[in-house]
């Protein structure tokens, strides 16, 4: 079976490692982009680490090795917690650039060309005037996704966040602070060598420009060492599904996929992609291996969808006014419910469970959640 994989991002580049590992297609990956940073916070969790390649001696993965989080109310309130075992956090110029290796040792071809046009029949062109058909093409091309605008449209705006940053020269503690009436977060993310800084909110919110002042001052306020006026922020936006299953259920058609970003499949509380690029790759490339291409959606939704279909009920109560701020009161007097949000961290701790554990771990703050008495 041919199938062009269009983007070498995590999704494109692990889906045709799986596909080129597993025998199950020659896999073609377009991408002309490499060597690039994408826009990124770059936070791998565990949970996306357990699905990558194993790292040869000779290139370990490119990342920095972080075993403590600290979450900020905004209010003023903060939590220190040691993670039991570390996160990842890598420059995405690096960390894409190692998988694509794998992908191409492991007999993918790659062809770094941008894709300009493709058809219900297979047919792909590029930029540079090649063409050729395939029995698949794939749309692994990320938030603006040229596969998904021509097969199926663009994601909507109400499924969007805007996250906007830089990269700043130095070290600092991985930290997500809360913006008090945003919807939203700051992150600071240490890397091998700088810092990633940036904010995340709903697009329509607020204006993009709007989001990259509030982020200005905060770290001007509050991490001064990291804030650059001369800085070129980049914004970015990252897709994620409704409440509603066909959200997810629309992701494949007679000769045509969707994985990562261009599918839509981001968390729409944390932002977290890369594991859900990886994860979707890793299911389609076991569906192409059964033969069983038009499973596809609804495999997706069984592993991983059911979980964003419940973050996005849950976005609303989450962002709530009172909320994280008494979830980080509560984690700095509760080692219980310092072990959940841990948990989130790491990758461990679904939504769907959440509530269950919040209830054995600290009743009160359950309660409160449950009826969402916060102040
Ligand atoms: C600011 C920001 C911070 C984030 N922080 C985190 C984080 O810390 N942790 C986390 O898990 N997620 C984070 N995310 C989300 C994460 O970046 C994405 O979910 C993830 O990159 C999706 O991977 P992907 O392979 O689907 O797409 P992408 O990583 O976007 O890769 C798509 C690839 O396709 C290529 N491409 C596009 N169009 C074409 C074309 N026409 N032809 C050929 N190639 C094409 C692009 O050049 C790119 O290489 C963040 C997102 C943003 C915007």
């Amino acid at each position: 079976m041919k199938v062009a994989v269009v983007g070498a991002g995590p999704a494109g580049s692990l889906l045709a490692w799986r596909l080129a590992r597993d025998g199950a297609a020659s896999p073609t990956l377009f991408d002309a982009s490499h060597p690039r940073e994408k826009p990124c916070g770059g936070g791998l969790t565990l949970k996306a680490l357990q699905l990558l390649p194993a790292a040869p001696a000779s290139d370990p993965l490119p990342v920095r090795w972080v075993d403590a989080c600290r979450f900020e109310s905004g209010h003023g309130e903060q939590v220190d917690m040691p993670l039991p075992r570390p996160v990842a956090i890598g420059a995405r110029r690096d960390v894409d650039a190692w998988l694509l290796r794998r992908a191409v040792e492991a007999g993918a071809t790659h062809v770094a060309e941008r894709v300009t046009q493709v058809d219900g029949g297979g047919a792909l062109r590029t930029a540079a005037g090649r063409e050729e058909r395939f029995d698949l093409i794939v749309g692994a091309d990320g938030a603006g996704s040229l596969v998904r605008r021509t097969f199926l449209g663009a994601t909507p705006p109400a499924r969007l966040t805007m996250a906007a940053g830089w990269f700043a020269p130095g070290t600092a503690t991985m930290t997500v602070r809360f913006v008090p009436g945003l919807a939203g977060y700051l992150w600071l993310f240490p890397r091998p060598d700088h810092v990633g800084v940036g904010i995340c909110a709903p697009l329509q919110a607020l204006p993009t420009r709007e989001l990259i002042g509030r982020l200005r001052d905060l770290v001007a306020r509050s991490y001064p060492a990291l804030s650059d006026e001369d800085a070129q922020p980049y914004a970015h936006t990252i897709p994620s599904p409704s409440t509603d299953p066909a959200s997810i259920g629309e992701i494949a058609g007679e000769r045509w996929a969707l994985v990562g970003d261009a599918a839509a499949l981001a968390d729409p509380v944390t932002g977290e992609g890369i594991y859900y690029a990886l994860r979707s790759a890793c299911v389609l490339a076991d569906a192409l291996r059964e033969g069983a291409l038009g499973r596809y959606p609804e495999r997706a939704l069984a592993d991983f969808g059911r979980e964003l279909l419940t973050a996005a009920r849950l976005h609303a109560r989450f962002y709530a006014p009172g909320f994280t701020r008494r979830m980080i009161r509560f984690a700095s007097r509760s080692r219980a419910i310092r072990e959940v949000l841990t948990d989130l961290v790491l990758g461990d701790q679904g939504y769907g469970g959440l509530k269950r554990r919040l209830v054995r771990a600290a009743p009160r703050f359950a309660w409160q959640y449950a009826t969402s008495t916060f102040r």
